[in-house]
């Protein structure tokens, strides 16, 4: 499978082996269950403002159609590539059953860079990918989602140029859209509420008092933003954030409902008043409690594993860890680790509740979107933690097994065709 070649997915296939020899899974169930089902490239060519044309790359992955339609993300970043893709949507395989949901993984992404796009330009874009799109997706085929780069307008003109090709509006297409348009209550906080959560519950398992504790976050989009506010109500402190274009740190506390005021603006955390600057190097090795990493795939890596100074690495973001690293960090068992197809989990559990609710077009208040979103996280933590103390092995290992036995006994189950 040359055609996945990239370190991300390198990654995911590494991890995967691993599990696979704790599993003790038979050599001839391993690729069917490693590589994806089915991938699509599509050149998407579209009008800029300035009437020149410029074609850019799309991509989507579909894991695994086992359990049910596939569902992922949708990234705009400039390094989007198939492998990536592929790796994130193996991921999503393994975070989906984790949490008992009944899909496989997916994703997509575009190789763009948004903020250099207008939004004219974004929505052309968006359209034309949908299009592109439309013999591989549906509601019960394939349902996208915001990732990195993308948003709930994002999804909105997705659901839109879907719902005028098939002649009806279709809300369960996508994910985390608006409300006004069949998106769920409780959506767009969900990740980070779920960060929120389980961070707690972690504090609870090492004895930290987090009404004492300290947050360093990497990332200040949807997850990191609303993770630092969610620590935030439990009584964290967040002593620095970062993005893009570099961060912000003050050992007192950041004054979080001002800085969501200033990046409102300034389009970042940069210049923040009252605080010092600080590079996204020097945020990872930060002496504090909680460190999340909201950003992107491949940040904690050989080199500064062993300079890590906090007591939680709580994984916001999808794939942070590298293999090397956490051979390091297995080697250093005061860090308590949530891996990220559990710590992030939230985002698709409430996107799995958003699409039961637009298929019986029946709709829920916030509490109980809330409520179940923290029942469905609290047993998949309480089993990863479980299996990680019989077993003895990594957090990771735990979630990753969970996650992939189930998807192995599925696909045993249903058999091999024909
Ligand atoms: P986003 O686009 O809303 O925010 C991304 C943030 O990361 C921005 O603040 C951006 O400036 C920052 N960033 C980008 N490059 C960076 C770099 N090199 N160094 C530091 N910061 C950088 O994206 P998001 O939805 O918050 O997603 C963040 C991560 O969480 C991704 O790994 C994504 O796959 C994962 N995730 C997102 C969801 C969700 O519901 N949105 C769910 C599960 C996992």
């Amino acid at each position: 499978m040359e055609i996945y070649n990239h370190p991300t997915f390198q990654m995911a296939c590494q991890q995967f082996d691993q599990v696979a020899d704790i599993l003790d899974i038979p050599h001839d169930d391993r690729d069917r269950l490693k590589y994806p089902k089915r991938s699509l490239i599509v050149s998407l060519p579209i009008h800029r403002d300035d009437g020149s044309t410029q074609v850019f790359s799309g991509y989507r992955v579909q894991h695994h159609l086992t359990l049910g339609p596939t569902k992922g993300g949708l990234r705009f970043h400039p390094d989007v590539c198939l492998g990536e893709v592929a790796a994130l949507a193996m991921w999503m395989s393994w975070k989906c059953a984790l949490c008992g949901l009944p899909y496989g993984g997916a994703k997509g992404g575009i190789a763009c860079d948004p903020g250099k796009l207008s939004i004219t330009e974004l929505e052309r874009l968006t359209r034309r990918y949908t299009q592109e799109m439309i013999p591989f997706i549906g509601p019960q085929v394939d349902v996208m989602a915001p990732d990195l780069g993308t948003n709930p307008q994002v999804m909105a003109w997705i659901m839109d140029t879907y719902s005028v090709h098939v002649g009806n509006s279709v809300p369960g297409i996508v994910t985390g859209k608006p409300v006004g348009l069949g998106g769920s209550l409780g959506r767009r906080e969900a990740t980070g509420r779920g960060v929120g959560y389980l961070v707690n519950r972690a504090t609870d398992t090492i004895g930290l008092d987090i009404g004492k504790a300290t947050a360093a976050i990497q990332g200040f989009g949807n997850v990191g933003s609303i993770t630092a506010l969610s620590l935030a109500r439990y009584g964290v402190k967040i002593i620095a954030v970062t993005d893009a274009f570099g961060g912000i740190h003050n050992a007192d506390g950041l004054n979080l409902w001002e800085l969501e005021k200033y990046v409102a603006v300034n389009r970042s955390v940069v210049g923040f008043p009252g605080a010092d600057s600080i590079t996204n190097e020097e945020l990872l090795e930060l002496p504090c409690d909680i460190l999340v990493p909201a950003a992107l795939e491949r940040q904690i890596t050989k080199e500064n594993a062993g300079k890590l100074k906090c007591r939680i690495l709580a994984e916001g973001a999808n794939g942070p860890t590298t293999p090397e690293a956490d051979a390091i960090l297995a080697q250093r068992p005061e860090i308590f680790l949530i891996p990220d197809v559990l710590c992030n989990a939230g985002g698709v559990v409430v996107s799995y509740f958003e699409w039961v609710q637009d298929l019986q077009s029946f709709f829920w208040g916030e509490t109980e979107v809330v409520d179940k979103l923290f029942r469905i996280l609290e047993t998949a933590f309480t089993q990863t933690v479980s299996l990680s103390r019989k077993q003895k092995i990594s957090m990771r290992m735990a979630a990753l097994s969970l996650g992939v036995r189930r998807v192995q006994e599925a696909k045993r189950t249903r058999g091999l065709f024909p």
